[in-house]
């Protein structure tokens, strides 16, 4: 009995530490940053294989009878611990591959290759475990431990973390050319001329239709994952994600270690480290931003106002003004509601509270009167969500843009971004489209139906309600990140069928691409875009406030939309190496754990991290 104890322990250790040589190998692949060789990467080796070692021995206990099964039938010679490491090895060779593709703007070219030899390097370590011809040619298990010492050096030659050596500074003194320009950013995550179109056609949108109009319009490509985080940050820097640095929502502290895991591998179960308290997940914010955004560059000279952009908390000390994206939702949190780094200047917040107590956000009726039909079945989840995690907070932000256009002179740069529509078309998409999705029930759709089209148009007043109080010479820059389609394949059957259709029924992994219309002083009306990309919005917005593009900038300025005039202007100036430099102070945040809590919260419920 003891013997036979000892034996399964033994084996769960000789499982742990094996897997988390792949494990380490991915980890420190996908976080350039982390040092390696060192102290550091020893313990996270450590912890990994303490956890797998328990996931080992957890997953032994629960497939006992299947093992003995085996064992029943293969007699001695193949024995099955063998075979389900080998398995558990080809599937972390999987693993790879997912993480690969997965992330492969989020980590430089190189980096994307190392890990496809690493992918090969499991794959050839579980067919040494596999292949019994193997085996005996090399001498019983000598052969396996090759390849998992390569995977263990792989890490080695990671390419160096892209920017570092540029964070030189070649344009510290304001505009090259002032033109007295103005830029009006509008973010819109999620729209989709697939949408659009039809409710212009309808006339159902006039406000964007009025900006078409006048100015230009084209898709917008994304890049993958399309995670908003990382999306905004690029769109701000005009960097891809493995040079701004913001890569997921979420960053990874072990203990003992004293270096993050910004990229956390995927797929192989690790996130189950923190429910064993092995690890602890935080939000990333924006002072883990290593470029410059555009309200680095321009806000040290230009007024600018930034109202919710993603990674603006704690608030970066522009020359203007910048409520962050904490704002509609943790700042809720605190009585009176205002804390450390929510806004800056710190008294915005104190005035942002006394103009919501002065006019109250809508409530949970308004929400269902405007966007829901009477009659057909009910989800009561669905209709609280979109009160509070899309109207209220897209009502908030609407707001507080209108109370300072209204109350001080427009920024030289204005940046607003709304979330709500990227919720609602997760969650409503299969009621607009319902023959794209399949079994989706009919009274649902009687109430649900036209959530899409009238979310759509309460954002076509939002973007109305702000724009009417800009000139028309203010350049428009529109943006969304990314379209949104329904689930495809096996993930559409198994929700749609052994779900009974849950609340997400759509998203946007296969990335279809966004939109992007501009207009006003500088821009050519009816312009064509050719395959402009989310890191493109950057270099184009700070050309037009007078800023050549930086050497080190992964998109371009969109020359073919700008009036000779403004291409001229920057023709011929030297392009600075880097505006890294430039990036602004961030005011102290509230280092308060449950705000960082609550953000959290506010991310699962979004659906957005699990
Ligand atoms: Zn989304």
């Amino acid at each position: 009995m003891t013997r036979t104890v000892v034996r399964f322990c033994a084996r769960c250790c000789g499982a742990g530490l094996t897997l988390a040589v792949p494990a380490l190998a991915l980890a420190l692949l996908l976080n350039p940053g982390f040092p390696h060789p060192g102290r550091h990467a020893l313990v996270l080796w450590l912890l990994f294989a303490l956890f797998y070692t328990l996931l080992w021995a957890l997953a032994s206990t629960i497939f006992l009878p299947l093992g003995l099964l085996i064992r029943r039938h293969r007699e001695k010679a193949d024995h099955p611990p063998r075979v389900s490491l080998a398995l558990a090895l080809l599937y972390t060779a999987g693993a790879f591959v997912f993480n690969a593709v997965h992330n492969r703007t989020t980590v430089a070219p190189p980096g994307t290759l190392l890990i496809m030899v690493g992918a090969v390097l499991c794959l050839l370590a579980a067919l040494t475990h596999l292949l019994p011809a193997v085996r005996q040619k090399a001498g019983k298990r000598g052969l396996a431990v090759v390849p998992l010492v390569l995977l263990l050096l792989l890490p080695l030659f990671r390419p160096a973390l892209p920017g570092s050596a540029a964070a030189v500074n070649a344009a510290g003194a304001g505009p090259v050319v002032d033109s007295g320009r103005k830029v009006f950013v509008i973010g819109i995550d999620s729209a989709s001329w697939a949408e659009v179109d039809p409710l212009l056609e309808r006339g159902l949108l006039p406000n964007l239709q009025r900006l078409v109009d006048r100015g230009c319009r084209g898709t917008l490509e994304t890049l993958v994952p399309t995670e908003s985080p990382l999306l905004w940050a690029s769109m701000a820097t005009g960097k891809l994600p493995a040079g701004h640095g913001i890569r997921f929502f979420l960053r990874a502290d072990f203990p003992g270690v004293g270096v993050p895991l910004y990229l956390f591998p995927q797929k192989l179960f690790l996130g189950r480290m923190e429910m064993l308290k092995l690890m602890r997940f935080s939000t990333i914010d924006g002072s883990e931003m290593t470029a410059a955004a555009f309200w680095d560059v321009a806000g040290r000279h230009l007024p600018v106002g930034v109202v919710n952009w993603w990674q603006t908390y704690p608030a970066a000390r522009v020359n203007g003004y910048m409520v962050t994206d904490h704002v509609s939702f943790v700042g809720l949190r605190h009585d009176p509601p205002w804390g450390s780094g929510l806004t800056h200047p710190p008294g915005l917040a104190r005035r942002i509270s006394e103009w919501e107590a002065r006019e109250p956000l809508p409530g949970a009726e308004e929400a269902r009167a405007r966007f829901f039909d009477h009659g057909g079945a009910r989800i009561e989840e669905l209709e609280e969500y979109i009160h509070w995690r899309c109207f209220e907070p897209d009502e908030k932000t609407a707001r507080i843009v209108r109370r300072l256009l209204d109350e001080e002179p427009l920024p030289r740069l204005l940046a607003v971004y709304w979330n709500g529509l990227d919720p609602v078309g997760h969650f409503f998409m299969r009621f607009a489209h319902p023959e794209r999705f399949g079994a989706v029930d009919s009274s649902l759709v009687t109430r649900y139906g036209l959530v899409l089209e009238r979310y759509y148009r309460y954002t076509d007043e939002l973007i109305g309600s702000v724009l009417q109080r800009v000139d028309e010479q203010t350049v428009v820059v529109l943006v969304s990140d990314h379209g949104m389609e329904p689930y495809r394949g096996v993930k559409r059957l198994y929700n749609t069928y052994l779900m009974g259709g849950p609340l997400m029924t759509a998203a946007h992994r296969d990335a279809p691409p966004g939109i992007v219309v501009l207009a006003g002083a500088g821009i050519r009306p009816g312009a064509r875009l050719e395959r402009a990309s989310v890191l493109d919005i950057g270099p184009t917005v700070l050309a037009l406030l007078g800023y050549p593009p930086a050497l080190d900038f992964d998109g371009r300025v969109l020359e073919e939309v700008l009036e000779p005039a403004v291409v001229r202007e920057l023709a011929g100036v030297a392009r600075p190496a880097s505006y890294d430099g430039l990036i602004l102070p961030r005011s102290a945040g509230s280092g308060d754990p449950a705000d960082d809590d609550a953000f959290r919260q506010h991310l699962e419920d979004l659906g957005y991290i699990e």
